[in-house]
């Protein structure tokens, strides 16, 4: 064990639900081909001026009540100066003194990690590169992201290990899916997250910290941050010392390589922008933005183990909020406990094979919840369940239709006789069955069932068992 202790805390970027930039008119749709969403305002064009997307402050305002922060009546946007070859302003309009809102915090299972701010700021463009290839050789600018309309919120190093850092980042993605706030897709870019990272003595102050950028996905969150804590406390441990820098992570290499030494607050030179008003928010716009918040995903984890759902249940299930309705339709009319069971083994099984959206289940919950009503009236089976999944699944069909193809063995003559071959076959199961060991009869049903391919009746062949152990059957 490691005498050293990490300290982490994460910056994410998200990108607000918008239709249009934050400053100007443009779409902010993904995918458009290079430099076909701009214009004079987000290419950063003399004399133009910028104007506040409302919808993306109402959006700010709905994350910072979700995030318990402060919110502040009076906020302001600043220009954060720094030339880049993707920002034709040579300046980022963000909030810096004033943030729409601050001093929060997310509960990650037991654990409260505090929030210092969450404001509002635009996005840069983007360079690709293609240096030493045709036709192109060299750099190319694409500026449709220049003003998508951001949120930074910025947490307080009160994460503690990789794996909560991980935790935090699928916890507060999901709260702001399930508001509406963001898409949160690190594939689109709606997602970025960059992380800072000290170790300490337990019992120590904080110690210099880095920065890790360039992760893509949570996992590679955690894993960039094990190896920095691995690579600090080594260095630490041998006398050395740890600059305050940014580093870059490569997933390739599993490490991170110092890109710059850190800048400081003042190196950006932040000065309120003299283009754009203050926000001066209402009562009225923070109280709307409180109605539109849906239940959030801990208040219906609590709802589900309410109605029964394990813990377990609950949390697979309440993971995205179109499974979690999609759920609610199945319990509407059907066992809560049966239908997140059957959703979990066989409908979670076909989404993730077939890499089917959760909004395009092909299933309706109708059909499901008849399922899972035969299944809890015990006039089907786990093993035909299993067989009739994917077919159900695949073109929606009615359970009840789909059971009158297959043949159930009923007659008890017939099972008798499968259950006796099943007895010869299984000897040893058969004594220790016999010899008081119940357990050992789950082998021998299991054969008769494989044996049927699940189409004989569980209680019967259960009966049938007792019958011959009574009348002391020998294999
Ligand atoms: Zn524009």
């Amino acid at each position: 064990m490691s005498e050293y202790v990490p300290a982490i805390g994460l910056e994410v970027h998200v990108q607000l639900k918008t239709k249009s930039k934050m400053f100007c008119s443009c779409s902010t749709d993904f995918g458009a081909p290079p430099n076909t969403n701009i214009c004079p305002v987000c290419t950063g064009q003399p004399g133009v001026l910028p104007t506040k997307n409302k919808k993306a402050i109402e959006l700010a305002i709905r994350a910072g009540l979700v995030l318990n922060c402060k919110i502040q009546k009076y906020s302001l946007f600043a220009r954060k100066n720094y030339f880049y070859p993707d920002l034709p302003k040579a300046y980022q309009i963000s909030q810096y003194e004033l943030p729409i809102s601050k001093e929060g915090f997310l509960m990650v299972g037991d654990k409260k990690i505090r929030i210092i701010r969450a404001h509002l700021e635009e996005d840069a463009g983007k360079l690709l590169h293609y240096i030493g290839s045709t036709p192109v050789d060299g750099s190319l600018v694409d500026l449709n992201r220049c003003g998508i309309p951001l949120l930074e919120i910025v947490s307080y190093p009160d994460i503690d290990s990789p794996q909560m850092a991980f935790d935090y980042l699928k916890t507060l993605r999901r709260l702001l899916r399930y508001a509406g706030i963001s898409d949160c897709d690190m594939e689109k870019g709606s997602l970025r997250c960059d992380c800072n990272v000290s170790v300490r003595k337990i019992g120590e102050k904080l110690g210099v910290k880095t920065e890790i950028k360039n992760m893509n996905s949570f996992k590679e969150v955690k894993d960039a941050l094990t190896y920095e804590i691995e690579r600090q406390t080594k260095v630490l441990k041998e006398g050395g010392k740890i600059f305050q820098e940014t580093r870059l992570w490569n997933p390739k290499q599993g490490k991170t390589f110092a890109m710059r030494r850190k800048e400081e607050a003042h190196d950006y030179r932040y000065f309120p922008d003299p283009d754009l008003r203050p926000i001066f928010l209402s009562e009225e716009m923070i109280s709307e933005q409180k109605k539109q918040i849906p239940e959030l995903p801990a208040d219906r984890k609590k709802r589900y183990t309410e109605m029964g759902l394990s813990e377990y249940q609950a949390d697979v299930i309440i993971d995205e909020k179109e499974l979690a309705d999609y759920f609610e339709k199945v319990a509407e009319n059907s066992n809560p406990c049966e239908a997140a069971n059957i959703i979990i083994t066989h409908l979670l099984r076909q989404i993730n094979e077939k890499n089917i959206p959760y909004s395009q289940i092909p299933l309706n919950p109708q059909n499901l919840s008849e399922l899972v009503n035969l299944k809890t009236d015990g006039k089907i089976t786990p093993q035909i369940i299993k067989r009739i999944f994917p077919e159900m699944f695949e073109k929606n069909e009615n359970p009840k239709k789909l059971l009158e193809n297959i043949e159930v063995v009923s007659d008890e003559g017939e099972i008798k006789k499968i259950v006796m071959d099943a007895i010869q076959k299984n000897a040893q199961a058969w004594n220790d069955y016999k010899a008081g060991n119940e357990k050992a009869s789950g082998r021998i049903i299991g054969f008769v069932m494989k044996q049927t391919e699940g189409s004989a009746d569980p209680v019967k062949v259960k009966k049938i068992l007792e019958e011959l152990k009574n009348e002391n059957f020998d294999s």
